[in-house]
């Protein structure tokens, strides 16, 4: 551990801080969240972002590739020796022009941070190697998570390659997509199916880890949220240290906005930037908690005091109703979001809206980034489908700058996506009509020709 960084809770009536080297999800003293807070004065950040450019040339460094470690000057929780790297956060900024038209934004207007590009294929690696070097300096020997998918394979990608830890994972039952559960299968982890939805499994895993003494590694984690931070440094980074307008991103447990609030904070606070952009979070229609407290009750961080009772009096209408997130974007089918304090403080910090969006529109957004971007799974297209009905409405500009974060790989979730190029009805409904899904308005049909030259050459001149 290092002695610049220590817990604290967020809820400024509480303020209880804790030891680097604590294990907790949770404040002892009130039940909110916590951070990693850092002491700046001692810390000694850099002057300016661009001192960052200097690692470019140390690439052979493991912490100078990763592309979160290449800022361990903005997290420095853990002595260098203890960092844990498998070279996450090699990823690109796309400007993606199709997709721009496709929102309604000029020609250059939006960006693309394809985050697929990590080791187990979602952003996830980013906080995972941030949580999984703390597991490491307190001598955890099993880690766990509760998993839509992404944070189990990223947890059993980093188990498998450093041998560090055993993983251990639980998933719902039904609700997981292939790619992910091969991954975590694949990398050797211990993988526990509960009888249950990911709010299920995410309870069982926390009391289990409590009674068994495991490092819990999902976004409760204040480590997690720290690597994450990172993706933003890398979008200042691409665009050569200049702020955005605005940052589109989905919302399922909200690790990911709490992160990016917190690293602009931050910045601000040390004097690395100048400007905050704007914070787009977007729900599936059916995973919409966030929406519909913020945007429809009016709930908000009011200075670390959130009217709780705005948010139990909505979780116990769930509960009556026996209502359960369903989306097709199974990677934010979440309607209890752990981190919905912590995202409404970088609500507040961003200046941020919150839009819901349907899975038709998550499928048409996806068609279009998979034709003008290099594709991503359905939970990543809630960006481009938010931005979208963002501009519609005239909140976003036609001469902005939007950064939409593709949260997760194209192959993830091959089944969503044969769904709605297929010329198979049966397979259209089986997989998107049941969720609504009416037509697959970009769809791109394979042809269908018979097993002879003539006809495969007439074919490619008709549709080529
Ligand atoms: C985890 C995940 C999300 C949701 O991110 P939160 O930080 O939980 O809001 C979105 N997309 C993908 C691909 C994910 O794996
Ligand atoms: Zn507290």
């Amino acid at each position: 551990m290092t002695d610049l960084a220590f817990q604290k809770c967020i809820s400024p009536r509480c303020g209880a801080t804790y030891g680097i080297d604590e294990v907790r999800v949770e404040c002892s003293v009130c039940g909110n969240l916590l951070d990693v807070v850092y002491d700046w004065d001692r810390a000694k950040p850099p002057a300016s972002l661009k001192w960052f450019e200097q690692k470019w040339t140390r690439r052979h460094e493991p912490l100078c590739f990763s592309g979160v470690w290449r800022f361990y000057e903005l997290l420095p929780f853990a002595p260098p020796s203890q960092v844990v790297t498998i070279g996450e956060g090699q990823t690109l900024l796309q400007s993606a022009p199709s997709v721009a038209a496709y929102v309604g934004l000029n020609n250059s207007g939006l960006y693309l941070q394809y985050e697929g590009m990590n080791p187990s294929g979602s952003f996830k690696d980013n906080g995972m190697s941030a949580a999984f070097t703390h597991a490491r300096t307190i001598g955890a020997n099993r880690a766990a998570c509760a998993s839509t998918g992404n944070t189990s394979a990223s947890l059993a990608a980093y188990c498998s390659v450093t041998k560090l830890m055993r993983a251990v994972i639980f998933v719902g039952s039904g609700k997981i997509s292939y790619g992910k559960l091969s991954q975590a299968l694949d990398y050797g982890a211990l993988t526990v199916q509960i009888a249950g939805d990911f709010d299920d499994a995410m309870a069982r895993v926390k009391e289990a880890s409590r009674e068994l003494g495991i490092y819990l590694v999902n976004s409760v984690n204040p480590f997690r949220l720290e690597g994450q931070k990172t993706i933003m440094y890398r979008v200042l980074e691409a665009l050569r240290w200049e702020v955005p307008d605005w940052i589109v991103v989905p919302g399922g447990n909200l690790g990911n906005s709490s992160a990016f609030g917190k690293a602009f904070i931050e910045l601000k606070e040390i004097g690395l930037i100048d400007r905050i952009p704007r914070l787009a979070v977007i729900n599936a229609a059916g995973a919409n908690t966030l929406h519909e407290l913020y945007e429809r009750r009016g709930l908000r961080w009011n200075k670390g005091l959130p009217a709780e009772e705005t948010s139990t009096g909505y979780f116990g209408e769930l509960d009556a109703g026996g209502k359960r997130a369903s989306t097709i974007a199974s990677a934010i089918e979440i309607n209890r979001p752990v981190n919905l304090t912590k995202c409404l403080r970088a609500l507040e910090a961003c200046d941020g809206v919150v839009r819901e969006v349907t899975d038709q529109e998550i499928m048409d957004a996806k068609a279009q980034v998979g034709a003008g971007g290099l594709g991503c799974e359905p939970a990543s297209a809630a960006s481009v489908a938010g931005a979208r009905k963002l501009r519609a409405e005239g909140i976003i500009g036609v001469d902005e700058r939007v950064v939409c974060i593709l949260t997760g790989h194209q192959l993830k979730d091959p089944t969503a996506t044969v769904a709605y190029h297929t010329t198979d009805q049966d397979k259209f409904n089986e997989v998107l009509g049941s969720r609504g899904v009416k037509r697959a308005a970009y769809a791109n049909r394979a042809v269908a020709v018979p097993n002879d030259l003539d006809e495969i050459i007439k074919a490619i001149h008709l549709y080529g």
